[in-house]
C-alpha cells in the first residue's frame, strides 16, 4: 500500500482490510464444522478461529509495520505449514485512507505503536452458535492511549437476497470520528448490557444498583459496545477482573472518536502500552456520552469499587 497518508491513517486502513479477511476465516471455520476448541482457563476458550484469525492478522501487519508492537490475545498460535498467501492482505481501506488524520498524530512513528488484537471476540458465543455477537477487535495505541480502532463484525448481514454482504467494519479515529455504521442517541431509558456468560455476585451487584428498565446479557467487549453506538444500550457495566487490553482497545477507541468513555468501575482510563499488565483487573464501565457515563459511576457503591482495587 504506497501511499502518503500518515503512519496511523494507513495502519487504521491496512486493519480495517485484514479484520475483513480474518472474519471471512471466522466464518470458514465455523461453515467448515471442525471449531478444534482447546480449554486455556476456566471459561476461557479457544478455537481454530481465533488461531487462524489472528495469525492472518499478525502476519498481515507485521509485514507492512515491521517495528510495531503487535500483542495478540493467542500469542504466538502454531501454524502448519506455510500461511495461505490469501491471508496476507497488503491493501487498506479507501475510504480511511482518505481520512484527515488529527495534528497530533501525523508525526507518529513505528516505534510508539502498541497494537492490541483479539481475533475472535466472544468465543464462549462462537462456540455456542449466538453469532451475531462475535466480533474482530484490531486496537491501535500510541503512548499508551487507544487513538484508533476496527470493530469488525463478520455476521453482519446488509441487504437481503441479491447483493447481501456478509459482515461489517465499523472504525474510529480520534479527532476524525467513526464510521461503517450509523452513530444513534442512547435509547431514552436506561438499558445495561453486559456479559453474558462470564457472571458472578459482584458482576450482579453492580447491576442491580443502576436501577435499569432492561439488562441485555450478550457475548464479547466489541459487541456490546457496538450496541451502546448504535442506541440499543445506554451503559456496559461488568464489575470483575475477566476482560483484557485487546478486549477493550478498539472498542475504547471507537467509543472515545464517537464521545464516549471507556474505563474501569472506578472511573479511571486503562494503559495500553507495550509492557502493562493484561487484565483490566477492576472491570469495564462505558457510555456513548460522559453524562451516562458519570451516572453509572456514581451508582457503583465505593465498598465494591475498593474491593475490585484490592484484588
Ligand atoms: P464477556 O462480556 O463475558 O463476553 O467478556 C468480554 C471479553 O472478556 C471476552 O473476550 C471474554 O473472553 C473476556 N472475559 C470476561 N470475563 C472473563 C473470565 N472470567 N474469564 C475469561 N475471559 C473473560
Ligand atoms: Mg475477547
Ligand atoms: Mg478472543
Amino acid at each position: 500500500m504506497a501511499t502518503a497518508a500518515p503512519l496511523v491513517v494507513r495502519l487504521l486502513a491496512s486493519s480495517v482490510s485484514v479484520a475483513s479477511r480474518a472474519g471471512k476465516i471466522v466464518r470458514d471455520v465455523m461453515s467448515k464444522g471442525e471449531l478444534g476448541i482447546v480449554e486455556k482457563g476456566k471459561d476461557d476458550y479457544q478455537t481454530e478461529a481465533d488461531r487462524s484469525a489472528q495469525t492472518c492478522i499478525i502476519s498481515s501487519l507485521a509485514a507492512q509495520y515491521p517495528k510495531i508492537n503487535i500483542i495478540g490475545e493467542e500469542g504466538s498460535p502454531e501454524h502448519e505449514g506455510e500461511i495461505p498467501s490469501d491471508w496476507l492482505i497488503t491493501e487498506g481501506d479507501e475510504e480511511v485512507l482518505k481520512l484527515v488524520c488529527p495534528g497530533n498524530l501525523q508525526g507518529v512513528k513505528e516505534e510508539e505503536v502498541v497494537v492490541w488484537v483479539d481475533p475472535l471476540d466472544g468465543t464462549s458465543e462462537y462456540t455456542q452458535g449466538f453469532l451475531e455477537h462475535v466480533t474482530v477487535l484490531i486496537g491501535i495505541s500510541v503512548n499508551e492511549t487507544p487513538v484508533a480502532g476496527v470493530i469488525h463484525q463478520p455476521y453482519y448481514k446488509e441487504g437481503l437476497g441479491v447483493g447481501k454482504k456478509l459482515g461489517r467494519n465499523i472504525w474510529g479515529l480520534q479527532g476524525a470520528g467513526v464510521g461503517g455504521f450509523s452513530l444513534a442517541p442512547p435509547p431514552s431509558s436506561l438499558i445495561i448490557t453486559t456479559t453474558r456468560s462470564h457472571s458472578n455476585p459482584v458482576v450482579e451487584q453492580a447491576l442491580q444498583v443502576m436501577n435499569a428498565s432492561q439488562v441485555l446479557r450478550v457475548g464479547g467487549a466489541g459487541y456490546k459496545v457496538l450496541q451502546l453506538l448504535e442506541g440499543k444500550a445506554s451503559v456496559y457495566v461488568f464489575a470483575s477482573p475477566g476482560c483484557k487490553k485487546w478486549d477493550t482497545c478498539a472498542p475504547e477507541a471507537v467509543l472515545a472518536a464517537a464521545g464516549g468513555a471507556l474505563t474501569d468501575v472506578l472511573g479511571r482510563r486503562y494503559k495500553y502500552g507495550p509492557a502493562e499488565p493484561h487484565p483490566n483487573k477492576t472491570g469495564v464501565l462505558a457510555a456513548v456520552n460522559p453524562e451516562l457515563h458519570k451516572y453509572a459511576l456514581e451508582r457503583i457503591p465505593q465498598e465494591l469499587k475498593d474491593a475490585l482495587a484490592k484484588k
